[in-house]
């Protein structure tokens, strides 16, 4: 048994360290935690009792401090964190023994300041599912410009919110084929997005692109990521400047932010591209800048599909050189989803929309048949990516309950 209890072969061991920010009680004041097996460290705590430079950092009550101390605070801090739960020395074991709290007795919070928010469409077989439920009559499930660009909208910062928060249905416009005017109420084609979500530690200035190799000095880690999606809402409002209210009423992230440096043994080659990109998103000359993250779909326990981030066509790597490619700056906090997480297999949808093919096919569960979520269905994301020596590095979970309005 490795210290501190954490069973051989925990998703979440001392090889993952993902970063949340916690409190030990529901009136307690916030502090950055680190998660270890099934409890959570004070890390502040344990800097400060170690005497660490890097107390300041951590004795806070988010990460935005740490996000914006770049990437050498980032490995300086990792590399303390591993050798002090690693527990060899004495003082190092006892100050970690001191400040772990069972994770079940904690209360997580949205870990970070959120900054700007991005959502990109990043799966070619979501984005050909859509287009062939949409589109059925067009010539090619992909619009022109698809394979040419990563394709994103702005969405709203200020909803994002920590796994756990319950989800209150959106009402809004909207306008069935049959109808003959607009109506107003509750959504009746409540959503889920399974996605990645990038977090933006060092900024950038104003009028300078990012490179597709600058990406590891400006992203910090990722978390799973729910981009709850009213469609019937979208459909009636998206044409011509995209989605709006059918997606800003929420976005539900995972309490734990997993460091890039904790995944390096998942880094894939993206899918073969099939066009010739233009030179600054042109990643044929770069090391991998895919993840393979086995991702999960649960509603209301049972898994529906497990989409396979390995199969996303654009990077991380590309939709940050994109979004900063006019010049638009990063700030810290930033966040980009990945959009929808769908395979090529059926299995591997990342929405309802795609699983129940827009309500056709509906899905089957122990309480009833799904087209779309109804009032208390709980849905939960889960995922791992493979580590060192065979070992599974966990994502947080990003779980959450739609509730009535
Ligand atoms: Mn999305």
């Amino acid at each position: 048994m490795p210290p501190f209890d954490v069973p051989e072969g925990d998703p979440f061991g001392p090889h993952n360290l993902p970063y949340g920010v916690f409190s030990p009680s529901a009136d307690a004041e916030r502090r950055v935690g680190v998660r270890l097996g099934d409890r959570v460290l004070d890390v502040g705590a344990v800097a400060a009792a170690l005497g660490s430079p890097d107390a300041d950092l951590l004795a806070r009550p988010t990460l935005n401090p740490l996000l914006a101390a770049g990437p050498q605070a980032w490995s300086r801090v990792r590399t303390a964190l591993t050798t002090w739960v690693a527990g060899s020395d004495p003082a190092h074991r006892a100050a970690v023994a001191a400040h772990l709290h069972p994770l079940a007795e904690v209360r997580l919070h949205l870990p970070f300041e959120v900054a700007d928010y991005v959502d990109f469409y990043a799966s070619e077989n979501h984005a050909r599912n859509v287009g062939r439920i949409f589109r059925p009559d067009a010539a090619d499930s992909l619009t022109p410009n698809w394979k040419h660009l990563p394709i994103g909208y702005h969405g709203r910062a200020g909803t994002v919110v920590v796994s756990g928060t319950d989800v209150v249905r959106p009402s809004g416009q909207r306008k069935g084929p049959g109808d003959p005017e607009p109506v107003f109420g509750p959504s009746i084609r409540l959503d889920i997005e399974a996605e990645v979500g990038f977090v933006v530690g060092t900024p950038s200035a104003q009028g300078t692109p990012v490179p597709l190799t600058d990406f590891r000095e400006h992203v910090f880690g990722l978390c799973l990521l729910n981009d709850w999606s009213a469609r019937d809402i979208q459909a009636w409002e998206y044409v011509p400047l995209g989605p709006f209210l059918g997606k800003s009423f929420a976005t539900s992230v995972s309490a734990w932010i997993t460091p890039l440096a904790a995944l390096e043994h998942a880094r894939v080659a993206p899918p073969e591209r099939t066009h010739p990109l233009l030179p600054y998103l042109d990643d044929s000359g770069t090391e991998p800048a895919g993840y393979d993250l086995r991702i999960s779909v649960a509603v209301n326990g049972q898994v529906v599909s497990e989409p396979p981030f390995s199969t996303m066509y654009w990077t991380a790597a590309q939709q940050l050189a994109h979004l900063t490619v006019n010049g638009a700056s990063l700030r810290t906090g930033d966040l980009y989803a990945s959009g929808t997480v769908s395979g090529p297999a059926e299995n591997q949808r990342g929405s309802l929309l795609e699983l129940t093919w827009n309500g056709r096919d509906p899905l089957e569960l122990p309480d009833g048949k799904r087209a779309f979520l109804e009032d208390g269905d709980v849905v939960t994301l889960t995922a791992w990516a493979p580590g060192a020596d065979g070992t599974r590095v966990g994502l947080g979970e990003v779980s959450g309950r739609v509730v009535g309005s």
